[in-house]
């Protein structure tokens, strides 16, 4: 996508996300002039323009701009002014000809530390600090691969934080596509004046390091020659035993486009998968992540479990539904966060993050569509017999059949109180003795069900 369009379709997003006077005060008149590595520079119009959105909207902006792009990014604020300074200061280094420090492109935000770890991504993350431990001798290829959001970019970044602030180790860490454009525009520069200082610049680049780490290298499929160059590079570093990390959408096996040699050489050292997060470890991280941003006391045990429960699947959207929630507080003037307002906010948000469905919402459909109704008079209010009878059935089978806690039950049936499921199960408990019909149905959903 071309820079322009990208900053287009977040503006959109974030028009829709705001009251039109703050759009129009902080966002309407910005541009966004760059993207290079992890890093976004937009154009602002004021200084103030700088110190309001960084202080007030870089979650909110990072957030929507990873919804947009699909990739994390810092964002950096300039005024034209400060761009023309910026421009005579940056011909000032090159003709001095002395950029002391290496750029390692590493966000400084992705630690170990602050990595949540559960069932699903404990073996991940143990092997990331073995290997961030003793570089180039444990498992060299690191293979890491899961679906998006999941937490393979920042184990990534963790590793390499790790390794610079604990060695003198060179670590580079770049995406494939960083590393197809690298290449494309070498050989671009090099077709046209034989420049072989391009060349020697490219190796540097990539083979006078002691780490390097490429991040989703599914990318690379569509691009033949750089997969060629990618070959080299990794031959050389692992002859040498520099440690390679590399991330993927698909374990090795299924990049089905990528030369045979190159998916053989992935498996040469360790693959470990992340898996989605279960309900326990969403809601860690979603403590976690709160209690970050100084909010804890803000936020209500109901709050946190009804984004646990309907936030499944994705790291990443969990994160974004935090922000929004804290963001729609912030816009009803400050409002406390209370589990109505959560619903409020999130009401058009969770139908973009289920991307697995879980006991209770296999459940929900099947349960509704036996009924003829839907899902959403399940998670409603309306007590009319033909839905809250239902209701009460689907809450019994998601205790009695898959032992669902009660918490977790009401909050996927539109945030309902605990006592609430546990009245439903009781009295569907109860009904069921004297009731032969009864019985038969809900047998027959169950055994649906399975
Ligand atoms: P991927 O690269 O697999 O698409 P990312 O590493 O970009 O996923 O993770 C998406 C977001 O979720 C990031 O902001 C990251 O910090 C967060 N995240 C992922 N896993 C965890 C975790 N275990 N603990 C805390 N935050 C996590
Ligand atoms: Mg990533």
């Amino acid at each position: 996508m071309e820079i322009n369009n990208i900053w287009d379709s977040f503006l959109k997003k974030m028009n829709n996300n705001l009251a039109p006077m703050l759009y129009e005060a902080w966002f309407a008149d910005t541009k966004l002039i760059s993207l290079h590595e992890n890093k976004a520079t937009v154009l602002v119009p004021m200084l103030i323009h700088k110190k309001h959105l960084k202080e007030n909207y870089n979650t909110l902006i990072e957030s929507i701009f990873n919804e947009v792009t699909g990739s994390n990014f810092i964002f950096d604020y300039l005024t034209e002014e400060e761009i023309n300074k910026l421009k005579d200061e940056q011909i000032e280094i090159i003709e001095e000809d002395s950029p002391k420090s290496f750029a390692s492109n590493l966000n400084p935000k992705y630690l170990f530390e602050n990595f949540v770890v559960g069932e699903s991504n404990r073996f991940a993350k143990t092997t990331a600090i073995a290997v961030a431990e003793k570089p180039g001798i444990m498992y060299n290829p690191l293979f890491i691969y899961s679906n998006s959001g999941l937490g393979k970019t920042h184990l990534m970044h963790a590793i390499g934080n790790y390794i610079v602030s604990n060695s003198n180790k060179k670590v580079l860490y770049v995406t494939s596509e960083q590393f197809v454009n690298d290449f494309i525009e070498l050989y671009r520069k090099n077709k046209n004046d034989n420049n072989l200082n391009e060349v020697e610049n490219f190796k540097r680049k990539y083979r006078d390091i002691d780490v390097l780490m490429i991040d989703d290298i599914q990318y690379l499929e569509v691009a033949n020659k750089t997969q060629q160059e990618f070959f080299n590079t990794f031959n050389e570093l692992h002859t040498n035993n520099k440690q390679i990390i590399i991330s993927s959408d698909r374990s090795p096996d299924d990049l089905k486009q990528l030369e045979d040699r190159l998916r053989t050489r992935f498996t040469w050292g360790l693959m470990v998968d992340i898996m989605p997060p279960d309900f326990d470890l969403r809601l860690s991280i979603i403590e976690k992540k709160i209690e970050g941003n100084g909010l804890t006391n803000n936020f209500p045990q109901e709050v946190k479990e009804y984004i646990a429960s309907n936030c499944i699947g994705d790291i990443r959207k969990l994160e974004g539904a935090i922000t929004r929630v804290v963001a729609y507080a912030a816009m009803m003037s400050g409002s406390d966060i209370t589990l109505s307002l959560t619903v409020e906010a999130l009401k058009d948000y969770f139908g973009k993050c289920v991307t697995a469905k879980n006991n209770i919402e296999h459940v929900q459909q099947l349960v509704a569509n036996l009924y003829n109704i839907t899902v959403e008079d399940l998670k409603g209010k309306r007590r009319v017999t033909n839905i809250a009878v239902p209701r009460q059935i689907a809450m019994y089978i998601c205790r009695t059949v898959y032992n669902e806690p009660f918490a977790k039950i009401g909050s996927m049936f539109g945030g309902k109180d605990h006592t609430t499921v546990i009245h439903s199960v009781d009295k569907i408990s109860k009904e069921l003795k004297n009731n032969l019909n009864l019985d038969k149905e809900i047998t027959k959903i169950i055994r649906d069900l399975k």
